[in-house]
């Protein structure tokens, strides 16, 4: 099994993100993840993927019957550009990270929002974050495997945290 709550002994959530094949493109990686790290989260798990069709299916299963889900599969497995797959854990970050990212349609997000600072479009939208705790209970392991995920200290939450 892979841990989606936070180091034995805590009870911080964790969740998943991806920012998106557009994003890397247009070379966004370190701003969007700068964000989190930013905030005082902590990332405990980070790939680049070259995500096949099969993948992005199961990651979006639930979206299936949705008009846009072919054109949705096709624009984050075309393999033109690879998603970077992370993991972050900390205090609210489910909810949290939601209200960094903006809503699913970037005109509509926030500026000041992952979204709303970084698109237009509402396909290609930067970045996908876990819209609740099953989302994320399902998504991190479909996307990573235990040993990839590290459960380190982080020494400077004493700082973060009071
Ligand atoms: N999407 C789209 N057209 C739509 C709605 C969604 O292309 O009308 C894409 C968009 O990339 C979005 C993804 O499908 O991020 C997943 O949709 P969801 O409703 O789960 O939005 P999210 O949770 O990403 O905000
Ligand atoms: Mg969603």
């Amino acid at each position: 099994d892979v841990p989606v709550a936070g180091l034995p002994g805590t009870n911080q959530e964790r969740s998943f993100f991806m920012v998106k094949p557009d994003a890397v493109q247009r070379g966004l990686v370190s701003e969007i993840i700068g964000r989190f790290e930013k905030r005082g989260y902590k990332i405990v798990a980070m790939k680049m993927v070259t995500p096949s069709r099969e993948l992005i299916e199961a990651h979006y299963d639930d979206l299936r019957s949705r008009p846009f889900f072919e054109g949705l599969c096709k624009y984050m497995s075309s393999g033109e550009a690879p998603v970077v797959a992370f993991v972050v854990e900390g205090k609210g970050i489910i909810k949290v990270g939601r209200d960094m990212i903006g809503v699913t349609d970037p005109l509509k997000s926030a500026p000041g929002t992952i979204r709303g600072d970084t698109g237009v479009s509402i396909g290609m939208n930067s970045i996908h974050g876990s819209d609740g705790v099953e989302g994320a209970a399902s998504e991190i392991p479909l996307w990573f495997s235990q040993d990839e995920i590290a459960n380190w200290n982080k020494t400077a939450d004493k700082w973060i945290y009071e």
